[in-house]
């Protein structure tokens, strides 16, 4: 077999949606898996809509969902020339010609079309009358006049369209600029596209499209058109079932593998297995079992897959995704390597990045920043309360060996001496130490911040 090479194609006028990842993911995927190549073309020919900053940012979440691409990035905006030199070449060799019928008239032929009970269609009428370039005239593709266009989808299988159903289609426009399907076609012959792996809103695109390869004589890649993907209730995917842009699952601190792992399954299985690894996505993905029926996103079960992989994911890889949202917290001079060793501490306890870094953050202030909770303080820390920080603060200040060992001793046998419920001298102590009155293990988090560290924030507990 050929080299695989995929393509992801997004129009840059707007943020990267979960559909488009999905399309780009299935694309990516099937080109690692065969060791193939995936490239990434902008299509910005929408000018009025396209902005540079919606191609930033898909690129972005792009390589913050893992999705790297080979080769440079292409604009379609930057090939116009390229696409009229191949649209010259077709007039030349009569696949194509000139049309001079302004839009009204071809109004008029689609409602006469329409009237006699037919598909709304040009009825071809400038064909045959060899037109040269001239102000206001189209290009159209000269489209066989009978006969079946057919592909085998690799999701939808076998897929055939009338050529009644088309007709001679818009190549170029009258103010010059090629049209969608005909830049399309150029762009991914001249990219080597072997896979078309797209949203199923284009598969009435491809019949047109392939005419257009036929007309050039070019070899077709294989076409696999996904289902949209649905929201719970079986309606079109919005806002409102829970969907939102790459960017602000990112921005939820949500963990780019929960996202491919969702996204994944909305249109592929692998028996019943839910949960993958990536490397295991690149071995299994060889672009068979592609459901062609739709399936329903559920906002629930990602959260699910990012409870799994806050627990799953290496400590290294935590500690790098979660690093913005620390630095975002004012806590600029932390690194991976220093908030690493404070992941294990708040992992199990987190929902997502933004709750990991609450946690850790408690670890990070300095005792004179820390800030509490007022309800915490009001609860534990009373003048019983203090008590107890008071006897436990100096009895750990004495301690020869600040282990894990000793700090539990200490707290321990007070408690007994006492004969209060662990609680009673254990919560007073964590509020003056974290500031809160949920959390980790008072010696973990003891450990953790430093002996003189503990002393500092039990003495400004004592003030408040
Ligand atoms: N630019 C198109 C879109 O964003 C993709 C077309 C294609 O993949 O062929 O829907």
């Amino acid at each position: 077999m050929s080299k695989i090479i995929t393509r992801f194609a997004p129009s840059p006028t707007g943020h990267l949606h979960i559909g488009g990842a999905r399309t780009a993911l299935f694309c990516w995927l099937l080109a690692r898996h065969y060791g193939g190549e995936f490239r990434l073309r902008i299509e910005d020919t929408d000018t009025e809509r396209s902005k540079q900053e919606y191609t930033d940012a898909i690129l972005a979440s792009m390589r913050w969902l893992g999705l790297d691409w080979d080769g440079e990035l292409t604009y379609q905006t930057q090939r116009t020339d390229r696409y009229n030199e191949v649209i010259d070449k077709m007039i030349e060799s009569g696949h194509a010609y000139w049309c001079s019928c302004t839009p009204e008239e071809v109004e008029a032929m689609r409602e006469a079309a329409r009237a006699k009970g037919e598909k709304p269609r040009y009825d071809g009428r400038c064909r045959e009358r060899g037109l040269d370039a001239g102000p206001g005239r189209v290009v159209r593709l000269k489209i066989p006049t009978e006969g079946r266009v057919v592909f085998d989808d690799m999701v939808k299988g076998h897929i055939a369209t009338d050529v009644s159903e088309l007709d001679d289609m818009i190549l170029r426009r009258s103010d010059g600029m090629p049209t969608y399907n005909m830049a399309v076609v150029v762009d991914d012959h001249d990219m080597g596209i072997t896979h078309v792996i797209r949203g199923d809103d284009h598969v009435s695109n491809t019949p047109k499209q392939i005419l257009i390869y036929q007309a050039l004589g070019w070899e077709l890649p294989v076409f696999g058109h996904v289902p949209m993907i649905l929201g719970k209730d079986r309606q079109k995917l919005s806002k409102r079932h829970g969907a939102r842009s790459v960017v602000e699952y990112q921005n939820d601190g949500l963990l780019p593998h929960a996202l491919v792992n969702c996204l994944v399954r909305l249109g592929w299985s692998h028996g019943d297995q839910e949960l993958f690894s990536m490397q295991e996505l690149i071995d299994l993905f060889d672009g068979k079992n592609l459901n062609s029926s739709a399936s329903a996103f559920d906002p629930d079960k990602l959260l699910w897959f990012n409870a799994h992989y806050l627990r799953e994911t290496p400590l290294d890889d935590l500690a790098r995704l979660v690093l913005p949202f620390i630095h975002q917290k004012g806590f600029t001079g932390a690194t991976e390597a220093s908030i690493e060793p404070l992941v294990p501490l708040y992992r199990e306890r987190a929902k997502n990045l933004i709750e990991l870094a609450d946690g850790i953050a408690q670890l990070l202030y300095k005792s004179a920043d820390l800030p509490y909770d007022e309800a915490g303080v009001a609860k534990w820390l009373t003048d019983e309360g203090k008590e107890h920080v008071k006897v436990i603060r100096d009895q750990l200040a004495a301690l020869p060996s600040f282990d894990k060992e000793s700090i539990e001793h200490v707290i321990h046998s007070y408690v007994e001496s006492l004969g209060v419920k662990f609680k009673m001298v254990a919560q007073p102590v964590r509020v003056a130490i974290t500031g809160v009155i949920g959390g980790p293990g008072l010696p973990e988090f003891m450990l953790a911040i430093g002996k003189d560290e503990t002393l500092a924030r039990m003495d400004r507990g004592l003030t408040l």
